[in-house]
């Protein structure tokens, strides 16, 4: 079913998961099992994200090391087809720009026809790892805009009617000179065709109410599904703000940094937080919560169950 038909007809909310396809090795039962604990609370759906390859540095003969890039995760379709067949949910696979030329992007949504895949989220991807600016493909698209409407174009040409999410970033993307310019841009992925919008993990519900009204003021009139992440450790007050360029309220982190010794303090105070947070946005009306597990189980299975 397509999330932009889920959403018009829930009764009653729901959460959504994303998951990152493991690490090269990791049998297809150890990621399975992985995700079983949130099938108790019947996410409708889960997305699986994709990752460029990264730079490894690979010893050679003679001494010296070669730099090449390297796929170090099991790609997105193989998690896509083993999740679909076990638990018999939608699968919401992203499709980057970043990595792939136009004729790759076009075999990937070939691959996702064939799997019976109705959702899929376009974004621009993240840059390498090292990479400063984004550089696109030679032969692939600057902006997740670009990839929404070769989406359509591909739909209308098979025949096939995917269903588009697009990323947005309440507290605006980190390139944007300001957060109404990056709304506009926002508004050419809905254009182009997306259907819904995911947006990035915040910590502040007023900064995502904020934004969404921001967004129905610039005519955005498609759902708007907001993301969030439970804090889990004291070191996180740095990396997560680093890595997505997101604030922590000051609340959180005094209260963290009031009991940064104690990890299992800290990681109850991130759960706590995260859990009033997903009952404050139901509360306010939203029809799903979209959480990022990035590989982590029982915080987010505790928030479903106060929840859900
Ligand atoms: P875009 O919408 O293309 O925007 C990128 C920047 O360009 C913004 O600053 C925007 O304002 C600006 N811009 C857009 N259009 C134009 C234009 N026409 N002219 C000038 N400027 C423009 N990354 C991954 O690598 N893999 C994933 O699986 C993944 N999943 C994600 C899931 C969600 C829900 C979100 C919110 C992000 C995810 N990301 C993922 C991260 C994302 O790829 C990065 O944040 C990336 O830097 C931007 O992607 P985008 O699709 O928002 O880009």
């Amino acid at each position: 079913m397509r999330i932009s038909q889920m959403l018009s007809e829930a009764s009653k909310p729901y959460p959504s998961l994303e998951i990152v396809p493991p690490l090269k090795g990791v049998t297809k039962k150890q990621l399975l099992d992985s995700i079983r604990p949130f099938m108790e609370f019947n996410p409708p759906f889960v997305n699986v994200t994709t990752h460029r390859d990264e730079f490894e540095f690979i010893p050679q003969a003679d001494g010296s090391f070669r730099r090449a890039l390297v796929r170090k995760r099991v790609s997105e379709t193989a998690v896509c087809a083993a999740i679909q067949s076990e638990f018999q949910i939608e699968v919401v696979p992203h499709v980057i720009c970043g990595g792939a030329s136009r004729e790759l992007i076009e075999s990937q949504l070939h691959d996702f026809q064939f799997l019976g895949v109705e959702n899929l989220l376009a974004l621009r991807g993240d840059c390498i790892t090292g990479e400063k600016r984004f550089v696109p493909d030679p032969d692939g698209y600057t902006y997740a805009s670009q990839l929404v409407e070769a989406i359509a174009q591909f739909s209308k040409a098979r025949g096939y009617s995917f269903c588009v999410g697009v990323g947005a970033y309440p507290e605006k993307h980190f390139e944007a000179p300001n957060l109404v310019t990056d709304i506009e841009n926002l508004k050419k992925k809905v254009d182009a065709g997306a259907d819904y919008i995911v947006t990035q993990m915040f910590f502040d519900n007023n900064s995502f109410y904020r934004f969404r009204d921001k967004c129905m003021a610039a005519g955005i009139t498609v759902p708007i599904i907001p993301g969030l992440k439970p804090l889990s450790t004291a070191r996180q007050l740095e990396l997560l703000p680093e890595a997505f360029s997101i604030d922590i309220p000051l609340e959180l982190t005094n209260e963290i940094r009031a009991h940064a010794a104690d990890k299992e303090a800290c990681y109850q105070i991130g759960k706590e937080w995260c859990s009033a947070q997903c009952k404050d946005l139901l509360a306010h009306g939203c029809k799903t919560v979209h959480f990022y597990t990035m590989g982590k189980v029982d915080n987010i299975v505790d928030i479903l169950r106060d929840n859900f």
